[in-house]
């Protein structure tokens, strides 16, 4: 039935092409999405699919109740966009001044809606349930996901599982990775005040540029020296502000930055480090310090059975030889909400091809993948549905009609 349902996807390819075109053409940024959970909804409707809109906010749920009883299958794609002006010159080049799909969130959405049309035409032979996530703002903390869960979108569900497209990773190819694939994402913010002067006479004066170098350098070590070399981490101060002049040593000094890690354990070192080496050098010097920081998405953890559930699959649909593990990656995702509370896993899905400048990194003004993506992902996700559910199904005829012998 699997070959069945990816004729199906096959014959959809157009249409799904222009779907994504048609995103493409008309992205809307997080938090601001209307256009595309309307079409989103319209498009699964029309397939006879139980739809919920407005889930955790914006997002757009759609229930495929398979022929026989059985367990429930999530699939999940993201659909906002990204404030950058596109500069592509192809015809289906961004129509929305300074707001452009450069991570293939597009590619995400059409492949998902191919998906469940092609399912919705074998349901008599599944043996439990499809849920399709479409979720609003993955790409602005706090994210859709967090909230889409928080309305129960996970209530009846067994497994999830979720693909990116990657420009950097040629067509044709599937990447999977057991345990940690991307980092938990972090923000600080360290405000030092000081006490202001004349630049000819610092003795005067208490200097947060001063101090905020030495925060800078002491921050650097944090990941060199006081966690686990074996679990990776990124500390990076991005910004350092005090506003004043040549001669003028300023009041205040505010620096933040961003903390990448995958375990709790480096997560919680990196916060506490931060805020003694900023509190320690503030008081040192007679300043006094803030130190504000915000926990963003936690790291995509996957369940490593349904990893190598993807490692199968994908080496059945493109041949072992394309597919590879994942690199760890410093990238954050939300999809890590939903597999801190039900088993499953993320993968990749290559979009490059230089035939058709689909090259550039993502959040990239040029910024492209290759259409065929869309056609891979989805017979990854139909054939997961089918292992998932019917896996065992086939499994146990096989051991009745041996048993029977
Ligand atoms: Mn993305």
């Amino acid at each position: 039935m699997e070959k069945v349902a990816y004729k199906e996807l096959e014959a959809k390819f157009e249409e799904l092409v222009s779907i994504r075109r048609d995103l493409h053409m008309y992205p809307e940024l997080s938090f601001e999405e209307q256009r595309t959970p309307e079409m989103i909804a319209t498009y699964l409707r029309e397939l006879g699919l139980e739809v919920k809109t407005e889930v955790g906010g914006r997002g757009v749920t759609a229930l495929l109740k398979g022929g026989k009883p059985g367990k429930t299958v999530a699939l999940r794609a993201d659909f906002d966009a990204l404030p950058i002006q596109d500069e592509k010159s192809v015809p289906y080049k961004s129509k929305i001044a300074g707001v452009m799909h450069a991570c293939g969130h597009d590619i995400h959405t059409a492949s998902l809606l191919g998906t469940a049309c092609a399912l919705s035409k074998v349901k008599d032979n599944l043996h439990g349930n499809v849920l399709f996530i479409h979720q609003f703002a993955e790409e602005v903390i706090p994210g859709g996901a967090k909230a889409m869960i928080e309305d129960g979108c996970l209530n009846d569900v067994d497994v999830i599982y979720g693909a990116h497209v990657l420009s950097n990773v040629p067509v044709g190819q599937v990447c999977f990775k057991e345990n940690y694939m991307m980092a938990a994402g972090d923000k600080f913010e360290i405000v030092i005040e000081g006490k202001g002067g004349h630049g000819s006479s610092p003795h005067l004066a208490i200097d947060p540029i001063l101090i905020g170098s030495q925060i800078v350098t002491g921050i650097q070590q944090i990941a060199a020296s006081r966690i686990n070399a074996t679990d990776p981490s990124v500390i990076t101060v991005c910004s350092f502000d005090g506003v004043s002049s040549y001669n003028i040593i300023p009041d205040k000094v505010t620096l933040s930055g961003t903390v990448r890690t995958f375990s709790n354990e480096a997560r919680e070192l990196a916060e506490k480090n931060i805020r003694q080496i900023a509190e320690g050098a503030c008081s040192s010097a007679g300043a006094t310090s803030e130190v504000n920081y915000e926990y963003g998405y936690p790291s995509v953890c996957n369940d490593p059975e349904e990893a190598l559930r993807i490692k199968r699959i994908g080496e059945e649909i493109v041949g072992k030889e394309n597919v590879s593990e994942s690199p760890l990656q410093m990238a954050m995702e939300d999809f890590a909400y939903y597999v801190r509370k039900r088993p499953g896993a993320f993968f990749n899905v290559g979009g490059k091809n230089p035939d058709i400048q689909a090259v550039f990194p993502h959040h990239h003004p040029k910024f492209d993948v290759d259409e065929q993506s869309i056609l891979i992902a989805g017979k990854m996700f139909i054939s997961l549905v089918f292992d998932y559910l019917n896996g065992s199904q086939q499994d146990s005829k096989e051991f009745s009609l041996h048993m029977s012998k």
